[in-house]
């Protein structure tokens, strides 16, 4: 018997093996293999298992790894659908969806905590609606996409837990992704509190330990709730009844490395698979979400009212330029934000700062030449930690000391300009000595346990105020925050990306809804420089509408996705002339292959950061009404391999 045998490569065929006649015909799709590769021996994954080859001469296996298929037939499906859709490899798919080190055979329980079960409160009449029909879907076991857009604090999650509840009595499992970042404590806990220890965990901070126990209970069938990270979409469930994707606008959910998938697309994939139904649950739905619900291919569904008919918090946008003007120099906190919080703090309330920028400063300046202090492996500015006390580069996380003068001139005292969240903790403790403050952000959250730790000190109040990064904008659900201050809204939005608008929407409308999910009302303050951009006006009247009405006008006229879909190649390399001469070859060599289609092509020009930890990147964008023809277009160039003259080709289909 022969087996077929794809690799973690970037190579797409399968490669024929002969099967040891001493194993008998125990080898199965979905098991992994030892094989023999050129002079190397690697791991691959059995794909296939036919009497006869068309290759003569075969090797043979060496080792059988495992005693029966490690990757189902559900699967293997999703791993050739998304191999094709994102021009990768089955071999990279698999890789990416298998936790290292996996042991299946010994699978311990998994730790659980609560074991007593929580019971459901009584739906709302919206909530009850929007129910009927996520179950009517279910019961059809048929494929459903649904999106459930609900404004913070509307109950979506526990429509969730309702919906998985559902597929379980229907015998089937349910998979809930979140964002990595709301990844939190208070998110698990819910979950266990209602399905104890049916729940399984899936995300980045799980040794490699308890990632295998998790993979062994999920196959074996004794967890059929799991919650996880982008990556559990492909969790070896035997059965899903639901897949839903919470916060579905986060961009955590496409991964940004080979295989570069949206959790999104392969929940879509699964459910037509397996007969399930999909949830996209947003407050601030994706552009491309939206656009699917009008053209009816999702089924839109709404919550238009908080739980218990608490309003909407109050915002107001606050005119920096007009403190500018009075003091003449930028000012972290305006008066009315200072009084504001002020207000929260000595009423025992509590507030949360936003700004989307970790670290002390923008960037370290010398006042005497005028130079920035840039990472010397990308070309980016470094980030002051005042925490370190060093330097630090947030591409290839590289530290310098700051120094004492200027290492271009040798003579001006760098000077350190823009702001961070570390500037915003200490200035808080300037302004009012005393008052407890903590800082969320990926710094601040480095430890494992430190989630636990910041939410425990928030709900007994031994924290005033949270300062963070969009860490704060997700899922947290504090009863006690009443006032939410939003230092400067324009960090996202001067972003040189057509999506910067749609981001600074979604991030201020989700911190907002931070504020006044307790008995006492919410009040938001958002300082920015541009007061009348639409983003920050819809999000200050909580108009959904009336954003996407604006952003998808923008991306028509612009020809930008969600109407014409977008891959964009980017050309890597040590050598920058070497690099940029095979950017412009397949720029030309691409035109070629498009001839007449209907395809744009834009480019070649360095990437944004051309370099990142010394590798130059030059990057080209092809832009079509549809998918297929400009991954056709590209094959033709490229063949089988991901590489041009001599240089690695990313290739990223519907970049985020
Ligand atoms: P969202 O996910 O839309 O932000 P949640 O599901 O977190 O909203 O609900 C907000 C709060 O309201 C939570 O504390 C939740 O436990 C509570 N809640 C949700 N649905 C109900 C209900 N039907 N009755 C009472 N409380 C509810
Ligand atoms: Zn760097």
């Amino acid at each position: 018997m022969i087996a077929e045998v794809v690799f973690h490569l970037p190579i797409s065929r399968g490669f024929d093996y002969l099967i040891p006649e001493a194993w008998g015909v125990s080898v199965q799709p979905g098991m992994r293999v030892l094989a023999p590769f050129g002079a190397r021996r690697l791991v691959g994954y059995v794909v296939d298992v036919r009497a006869s080859s068309r290759i003569r001469h075969l090797k043979p296996l060496l080792r059988r790894i495992d005693d029966e298929p490690l990757i189902t037939p559900v699967q293997q499906g999703l791993a050739q659908q998304t191999a094709q859709a994102y021009a990768c490899t089955r071999g990279e798919v698999y890789a990416n969806m298998l936790p290292a080190a996996l042991r299946v055979r010994s699978s311990p329980p998994q730790e659980s905590t609560a074991p007593e079960h929580e019971s459901p409160p009584t739906l709302t009449s919206q909530q009850a609606a929007v129910f009927d029909a996520f179950r009517a879907a279910i019961v059809s076991r048929r494929p459903h996409t649904f999106l459930l857009h609900g404004v913070t604090g509307s109950g979506k999650t526990e429509l969730y837990l309702r919906v998985i509840a559902e597929a379980l009595a229907q015998g089937r499992g349910g998979i809930c992704l979140v964002p990595e970042i709301a990844m939190t404590p208070q998110t698990i806990d819910r979950f266990r509190r209602r399905f104890g220890d049916e729940v399984v965990l899936w995300h980045s901070r799980l040794t490699a330990r308890q990632r295998g126990e998790a993979w062994g209970a999920m196959k074996a069938g004794s967890r059929r709730v799991v919650v996880g990270t982008r990556s559990a979409v492909f969790a070896p469930l035997a059965a899903v009844g639901c897949l839903i994707l919470d916060e579905e606008h986060d961009p955590s959910y496409k991964q940004d490395q080979t295989p570069r998938y949206h959790a999104r697309d392969v929940a879509l994939a699964r459910a037509r698979l397996e007969g399930a139904v999909v949830i996209l649950g947003s407050a601030t739905p994706s552009v491309e979400s939206y656009y699917e619900a009008q053209r009816r291919t999702y089924r839109l569904v709404c919550l238009t009212e908080r739980i218990n008919q608490r309003p909407m918090p109050k915002v107001e946008v606050i005119d920096m330029r007009d403190a500018l003007a009075h003091r003449h120099r930028a000012v972290m906190l305006s008066d009315r934000l200072s009084l504001a919080l002020r207000r929260a703090v000595e009423s025992q309330e509590q507030a949360i700062l936003f700004l989307n920028r970790r670290g002390f400063a923008r960037v370290a300046q010398c006042p005497a030449c005028g130079a920035v202090r840039q990472c010397h492996a990308c070309s980016t500015p470094m980030i002051y930690h005042a925490t370190r006390q060093q330097l630090l580069c947030h591409y290839c996380n590289r530290s310098e000391p700051l120094g004492d003068t200027c290492p271009s001139c040798d003579r001006g005292y760098l000077r350190l300009r823009g702001l961070g969240t570390e500037r915003v903790e200490s200035e808080l403790h300037r302004l009012f000595p005393g008052i407890s403050v903590a800082r969320m952000d990926t710094d601040a959250m480095a430890a494992r346990e430190s989630h636990r730790r910041l939410y425990d000190a928030m709900t007994s109040q031994q924290v005033g105020v949270l300062v963070g990064t969009q860490m704060v904008a997700k899922g947290l659900d504090l009863p006690q925050v009443t006032f939410v201050g939003v230092i400067s809204a324009d960090t996202s939005l001067n972003l040189p990306d057509f999506r910067a608008g749609e981001h600074t929407f979604d991030l201020l409308t989700q911190v907002a809804g931070r504020a006044g999910r307790g008995e006492r009302p919410g009040r938001v303050l958002i300082q920015t420089y541009c007061p009348t951009h639409y983003a920050i006006q819809a999000a200050s009247h909580h108009d959904y509408e009336a954003f996407y009405r604006a952003e998808i006008a923008m991306r028509q006229r612009l020809g930008l996705p969600p109407c014409l879909r977008l891959i964009e190649l980017t050309v890597q390399g040590r050598k920058a002339e070497t690099v940029e001469r095979a950017a412009e070859t397949l720029t030309r060599a691409l035109k070629q292959a498009i001839g007449r289609r209907r395809i744009h092509l834009l480019g070649p020009a360095p990437h944004r950061v051309a370099m990142v930890r010394k590798t130059i990147r030059w990057r080209l964008v092809l832009k079509a009404r549809r998918v297929a023809p400009m991954l056709e277009a590209i094959r033709a160039v490229l063949g089988e391999t991901r590489h041009f003259h001599g240089c690695p080709v990313v290739i990223d289909v519907d970049p985020l």
